[in-house]
C-alpha cells in the first residue's frame, strides 16, 4: 500500500513547504493510517540528492542508498527496542525490550546535533511514536526543541498526540492525518490482495493499514471469538471463555496481549452503545443483526461506566500482571451487565 497515494494532500503541502520547513513537526492521527511509511518517504525525499518531479526519492543517488541501507549520517531514528527490527541478542538477551525510548538514546544525539552534516543538507531525527518517550525523555528532547541547530527537523509520529506533554506539542507544527475515504481504502485493500475487505476495515474503524494488517494476520479471527463470548450475554460462561481466551493469548506468542484484548473490548462496547440508540455499529458489522439483541439487555448507564473502566484499563494493562486472574474478573464484569 502506497502511503503517499493514499495521503496525497498531505504529501503535496509537505512538499510545498520543504524549503521553509520548520524545526518540528508533528505527524498525528489514528493508528493504522501508514503514518511512519508518510514519514519515512518525507525523510528519503528530503535527504534526496536528485528528488523526483513529485518530491519522492529517485532511489538511486548515493543518499538513497545509504537510507535503504539504514546507514545514512544525516538520519537518526528513535523508537523504542521493543519496535526495532535488529534482534538486541547481546547481554540483554533476557530482558524485554523495552516499550519506551529511553532518555540514553536522546542523549546519544548530542554529538549528531552539533557536529556539520554530512552531505551539507540537513539533518533529520525521526521520533516513533512519541507518546513513547517517557517523561525524562520527553524533557530532555524538549531542550533541543527550544534551541534547534540549524538545518535539523525533528519530525514527531504520534497516535495519541493527547499523551504528550503540552510545551511539546506546542513546539511542533501539526500535521494530521485522516482516515481515508471508504471507497480509497477498499480499492488499495483489494489491490493488495485482501477479497473480502468490508468487515476488516470496519474493525479497524476506517484505517487501511490496520485493515491490511489484521486480514493478513495469523490470528486474524480472533476479535470475532472474542464476539462470540461477548453475545451470549447473561448466558455467558466467564471462566470457560477466560481460559479460552488466555489460552489464544499464550499460544498467540506475544502476538496478541491484553492490551488487544482491551482495544477490542472498547470497540464492542461502542457498538452495543451505538446499538443500544438503534444505530448502526461501527466495527463489528458482521454481527450488526445479533448484535441489538444483546444490546437492548444491558441498561445504558452500567454500559458507559464499563466504557470508562476500559479506558481505565487501557492505561494500566501495559504492567505485568496475571492475564488469567484478569481475564476472569474481566469477564465475569462483563456477565454482570446482564444482572437483574
Ligand atoms: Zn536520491
Amino acid at each position: 500500500m502506497n502511503p503517499i497515494q493514499l495521503h496525497n494532500q498531505v504529501w503535496n503541502a509537505l512538499q510545498a513547504r520543504r524549503a521553509r520547513l520548520p524545526h518540528a513537526l508533528l505527524m498525528a492521527g489514528p493508528r493504522g493510517l501508514g503514518k511512519l511509511d508518510l514519514a519515512r518517504a518525507f525523510v528519503a525525499s528530503l535527504l534526496c540528492e536528485q528528488p523526483q518531479a513529485d518530491g519522492q526519492a529517485c532511489g538511486q543517488c548515493l543518499a538513497c542508498g545509504w537510507q535503504a541501507q539504514g546507514n545514512h549520517p544525516d538520519f537518526r531514528l528513535l523508537q523504542p527496542e521493543a519496535l526495532s527490527d535488529s534482534d538486541s541478542e547481546s547481554e540483554d538477551s533476557k530482558k524485554k525490550p523495552s516499550k519506551e525510548i529511553k532518555i540514553d538514546q536522546v542523549r546519544a544525539l548530542d554529538e549528531f546535533l552539533t557536529v556539520g552534516t554530512h552531505r551539507a543538507g540537513m539533518r533529520i531525527v525521526l521520533i516513533h511514536p512519541a507518546e513513547a518517550m517517557n517523561h525524562n525523555t520527553a524533557n530532555s528532547i524538549l531542550k533541543s526543541l527550544e534551541e534547534p541547530s540549524a538545518d535539523t527537523l525533528f519530525l514527531l509520529i504520534s497516535n495519541e498526540p493527547a499523551r504528550l506533554l503540552p510545551t511539546i506539542r506546542s513546539r511542533c507544527q501539526f500535521v494530521p492525518l485522516n482516515v481515508p475515504s471508504r471507497q480509497q481504502s477498499i480499492a488499495m485493500l483489494q489491490a493488495a490482495g485482501v477479497a473480502d475487505p468490508e468487515p476488516w476495515l470496519a474493525l479497524a474503524g476506517g484505517a487501511p493499514m490496520q485493515a491490511l494488517e489484521l486480514a493478513q494476520s495469523e490470528q486474524k479471527n480472533w476479535p470475532l471469538e472474542l464476539a462470540r463470548w461477548f453475545l451470549a450475554g447473561d448466558k455467558l460462561d466467564a471462566l470457560t471463555a477466560a481460559a479460552a481466551v488466555d489460552k489464544l493469548l499464550k499460544d498467540s506468542k506475544g502476538q496478541i496481549g491484553l492490551r488487544q484484548l482491551i482495544e477490542w473490548s472498547l470497540k464492542w462496547a461502542f457498538d452495543l452503545l451505538l446499538a443500544r440508540k438503534r444505530l448502526p455499529v461501527r466495527y463489528f458489522v458482521q454481527h450488526r443483526a445479533t448484535i441489538t439483541t444483546v444490546a437492548a439487555a444491558v441498561p445504558e448507564i452500567r454500559l458507559l461506566h464499563f466504557y470508562r473502566r476500559l479506558l481505565v484499563c487501557r492505561r494500566e494493562v501495559e504492567q505485568p500482571l496475571n492475564s488469567r486472574l484478569f481475564l476472569d474478573e474481566f469477564f465475569l464484569n462483563y456477565r454482570a451487565l446482564f444482572a437483574n
